[in-house]
């Protein structure tokens, strides 16, 4: 029998191969972009017509080729960028295979024109299905300039698989916007059928994002910038009031090249924590920079998986960069409370020592080691932190710039006493609670400022395993089905963690010896039921959320209702500790806790118009 085996053309080869870095216009625009970039162009321009299937061309005032490398980089496996195994783990540029100006000439005619900056006359060179037609001298500016026509042409079932003009110049603008995100020294600017989409002037992060997603973005950015040993990481995220409901501006880059990562879109995503609805996502523009050896992009074609060496480091360093920078937006709003001096009881300590303005603390555990750790808890990054959620108790006065020259000592009866007397909180309907500050009138949602108080004291809870537990006399039993239960006793550590003293009397019987001491007067059963039933409905794997949730149905259960009359006390507890959270705006639930009417506002409903 004869040999069956061929080798392939390489005309053909190059067709398959193509395939994978090829797979619509968009990929043609990413790796010529790329391309432009590798070679230190500050000016690239990109121009398509018919979203790319007619034409894609990319101009750039790069380093460009000598006339041998144009020839040259049409082959495959030609590169400048590597030349043994090692290079891969340090490369710093975006291409390094050499197989996207192949690929690209395999499917489609391009038309090259080079010129490097110490060269008299550029070359131009055509190419057309892995064969070169045409080659001369030209004159032309330094720089390089692709063309690249037909996409496709000789390969009828690939262009029949492409979708619609609008669908394809989506992917366009998408890979446009993963290149210029991070590049914003460089300008870009992108022609569509002679219409100009976007221009880009070089400048600092921010203005790229304001040119790319308009100028609103503006107000709507918190910076992140959080170095540590092996990893730091700089960019924005969008606050969370500006959360979207559609996963819309999510941009993750390692070393300025994108990538997608679930893993640590969720350590985003919990850094946020309860400061989103659960159906809205939060926005970010963030480059993590590494070590090239600490990475492996030698996975995919189209490279945006990336294998990380450490990825928990980085996980943890993620979370607390985000942390930080929620935290600080948080303190920026100025509430200047008018409190009279003698209420500064809690001012005493804190303002004798020599710490003004007391920053959240950055949540990052130098001894951290995630591979110390049990696959659990490393998962779960809360773990790793030390107390970093301890918000600095009672002087938040101090955090909005009230005065420090108060008397150290006040008795504790003396203040209340005065504090009964002086009237500064008024509640309204049983239910919110009226305060004045500096710049106008504060009010408060007493249930939801009870809810984040009582949320964030849960969650530490959880983290301490320290919940205050109150004996039942007289133990009632809590049954459920066998499913439940088997539910239950995935829910025991945390229950206890925070006070409840569960005993399983039978498979699906647990008895409730003892209860959070928060919780006197509530039903015990009821509320297991509520916690088991969110539970159920947000299921989840994590340990983290696993917490958030139940944390969040204990607050909402055990907060104060609206409609429950409180005296001055009570209510002065309620904003004091209110403002020492973490969190002072949102509910876990993402409703806005106060409002503030300024001064102006208010003046202005008392004006009367003629
Ligand atoms: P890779 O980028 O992986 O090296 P490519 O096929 O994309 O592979 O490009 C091959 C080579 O052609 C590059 O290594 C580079 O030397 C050269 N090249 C491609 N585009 C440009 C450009 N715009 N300016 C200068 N050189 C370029
Ligand atoms: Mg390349």
């Amino acid at each position: 029998m004869l040999d069956v085996i061929k080798l392939l053309p390489d005309s053909v080869a190059n067709q398959i191969a193509a395939g994978e870095v090829i797979q619509r216009p968009a990929s043609a625009v990413k790796e010529l972009m790329e391309n432009a970039l590798d070679a230190g162009a500050t000016q690239i321009e990109l121009v398509v017509k018919d979203a790319g299937k007619a034409m894609i061309m990319v101009v750039d005032n790069g380093c460009g080729m000598s006339e041998t490398d144009a020839r040259l980089c049409f082959e495959r496996h030609a590169t400048s960028k590597i030349s043994k195994a090692e290079d891969l783990f340090a490369i710093r540029t975006m291409g390094f295979r050499g197989e996207a100006l192949a690929s690209i000439a395999a499917i489609a005619q391009v038309e090259l024109k080079t010129r490097r900056h110490e060269d008299e006359v550029g070359t131009r060179i055509v190419n057309e299905g892995s064969v070169v037609k045409e080659q001369s001298l030209i004159p032309m500016s330094p720089g390089t300039t692709f063309v690249i026509k037909n996409l496709f042409f000789n390969v009828p079932a690939r262009r029949n698989f492409l979708k619609s003009a609008q669908a394809e110049m989506r992917h366009i603008v998408e890979e446009f916007t993963r290149v210029t995100l991070m590049n914003p020294e460089v300008g870009f600017s992108l022609v569509s059928d002679g219409k100009e989409v976007y221009r880009l002037y070089p400048g600092n992060l921010k203005q790229r994002i304001m040119g790319l997603f308009g100028n609103n973005y503006e107000g709507k950015l918190l910076p992140v910038s959080q170095e540590a040993d092996r990893v730091r990481i700089h960019g924005y995220i969008v606050k969370a009031e500006y959360a979207k409901k559609t996963r819309g501006e999510q941009y993750f880059f390692v070393n300025k090249r994108f990538i997608k990562h679930a893993y640590l879109h969720h350590a985003i995503e919990n850094a946020y924590l309860e400061m989103i609805p659960k159906d809205s996502f939060p926005g970010y523009f963030l480059n993590i920079e590494v070590d090239p050896s600490d990475i492996d992009i030698n996975i995919h074609p189209t490279k945006t998986e990336v294998n990380f060496l450490d990825v928990k480091l980085i996980y943890a360093v993620l979370h607390a960069a985000v942390r930080k920078a929620i935290g600080q937006h948080n303190l920026s709003p100025m509430i200047d409370f008018e409190v009279p001096a003698d209420l500064n009881d809690d001012i005493g300590a804190a303002s004798s020592g020599a710490r003004p303005i007391v920053f959240p603390q950055i949540p990052i555990n130098p001894n951290y080691n995630p591979f110390t750790q049990s696959r659990e808890s490393h998962r779960d990054t809360w773990n790793d932190f030390p107390q970093h959620r301890q918000a600095p108790s009672g002087n938040w006065r101090l955090l909005y710039g009230e005065r420090t020259d108060l008397p150290e000592e006040h008795s504790e009866t003396e203040t209340q006493a005065k504090s009964h007397s002086n009237d500064k909180y008024l509640q309204v309907s049983q239910s919110f609670i009226l305060t004045t500050v500096k710049s106008g009138l504060l009010l408060i949602d007493q249930h939801l400022a009870h809810t984040r108080i009582l949320f964030e004291k849960y969650l530490k809870q959880l983290e301490n395993h320290d919940g205050v537990s109150q004996q039942e006399l007289f133990p009632q039993a809590f049954t459920v089905n066998a499913n439940d239960a088997s539910l239950m006793k995935e829910l025991l550590p945390a229950l206890g963690s925070l006070g409840f003293v569960l005993e399983q009397a039978n498979p699906t019987t647990f008895m409730i010896n003892g209860t959070p001491s928060d919780s006197a007067g509530h039903d015990a059963v009821a509320l297991l039921e509520k916690i088991l039933d969110n539970y159920k409905i947000n299921r989840t794997d994590l340990q983290l959320d696993r917490k958030l949730d139940i944390a969040k149905t204990m607050a909402v259960q055990l907060a104060i209702k609206a409609q429950t009359p409180l005296n001055e006390l009570e209510m002065q507890n309620i904003v004091d500790q209110l403002f020492a959270c973490n969190v002072s705006e949102v509910a876990p639930n993402g409703k806005k806790i106060y409002i503030i009417i300024g001064m102006e506002e208010l003046m202005q409903k008392f004006t009367v118009k003629n």
